[in-house]
């Protein structure tokens, strides 16, 4: 981190300014330039409130030169982490296919969708506490959701991903899941981030809808910070000022992050977009950008859904896009250009 002090900072204040940053253990290297006086500071300098720094009479302006995420940076942990959610490797080369429908509705529709994909997924999702926008729609089946959805993972032979959406249900959801999912808008539900990070099952987090980079990693850190360090990514789409879609992929966020982080970045079309026509063109695009994975919305009835039907992918167009995206992937091991 760097100090810039103002060209007028008296040099009393700049050695009070040493001394203080000298108490609380760090290093500080003094440069004197013409107009300016730089005081570089080296050390943990993640705990320093740079806004404290700046509403100083004598600061100019404070840079920070290291990221404020540690864990979650590929810095501090250059080699790529590997996930194993119930057995499905994530991340390191190995990309997952995970897909099932927005919500688990009843027994017979999640079998049957669980079935119609099995070949072609690896992770069955399925919602059961859902977070909609409306207090009036469908809310999930919360704990017999899970119970439904554990069945059909299980006689399927494939892992499950839920959302969990508060702390205090994250023992039950742990209780049943392979994988906790968080939700866009509980990307920065803090007191949820650090339980999930107390638990001991692995964490899908979703990139909330207004949310940079740098804050997703931040939350990535909140759980990491807890002990739990089996984090996957997730680009859902952000927040534009385009409304023809449901929200805007942010495609140059796979190779951003995966510049910054260890932790393997899947991307999720179907949100993203919000029509099933778009979900194929996206899903091709994020295999193209390098993903370790994908997750995507089935379901066999999409007019009957009781949430995002019409961004559901029908199980026979689900199974032929997979192909497709094999394709895609086994022809980018030939490309070279970074
Ligand atoms: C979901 O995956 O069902 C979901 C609600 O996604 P998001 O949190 O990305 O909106
Ligand atoms: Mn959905």
């Amino acid at each position: 981190m760097v100090i810039v002090m103002k060209p007028s900072a008296p040099q009393k204040d700049i050695d009070e300014l040493q001394k203080r940053m000298e108490d609380r253990g760090l290093t500080v290297h003094i440069s004197q330039g013409v107009n300016y006086c730089l005081l570089g500071l080296v050390g943990e300098t993640n705990q320093i409130d740079t806004n404290q720094l700046e509403a100083h009479e004598h600061v100019d302006r404070v840079v920070r030169v290291q990221h404020p995420f540690k864990l979650a940076s590929r810095m501090f942990h250059p080699q790529p982490t590997v996930v194993d959610v119930g057995g499905v490797k994530v991340g390191g080369g190995h990309t997952a296919f995970m897909a099932g429908p927005c919500a688990v509705e009843n027994e017979e529709q999640v079998m049957e969708i669980a079935h119609a994909i099995k070949d072609h997924a690896q992770i069955l999702r399925g919602g059961t506490f859902k977070p909609r926008t409306s207090p009036y729609s469908f809310q999930g089946l919360e704990e017999e959701g899970l119970r439904l959805l554990r069945k059909a993972g299980d006689a399927t032979g494939m892992p499950i991903v839920t959302e969990v959406m508060s702390p205090e249900d994250v023992d039950l959801v742990a209780g049943y899941t392979d994988m906790l999912q968080i939700g866009a808008r509980n990307m920065q539900n803090f007191p949820l981030l650090r339980r999930v990070g107390r638990a001991k099952t692995p964490v899908l987090l979703k990139r909330g809808m207004s949310a940079t980079i740098e804050d997703l990693l931040m939350s990535a850190e909140y759980i990491m910070s807890e002990g739990n360090i089996d984090v996957i990514l997730c680009e859902r789409g952000i927040r534009t000022f385009e409304t023809y879609t449901r929200n805007t992929l942010d495609i140059s966020a796979v190779p951003s992050l995966q510049e910054l982080t260890h932790l393997p970045v899947i991307v999720d079309p179907s949100h993203a977009c919000g029509k099933w026509t778009l979900v194929a063109p996206l899903a091709r695009a994020a295999v193209a950008a390098g993903v370790d994975g994908l997750i995507i919305e089935v379901h066999h009835q999409p007019e009957k859904a009781m949430s995002d039907g019409a961004q559901s992918l029908k199980p026979h167009k689900y199974k032929a896009l997979v192909q497709e995206l094999r394709q895609i992937s086994e022809l980018m091991k030939s490309f070279v250009v970074s």
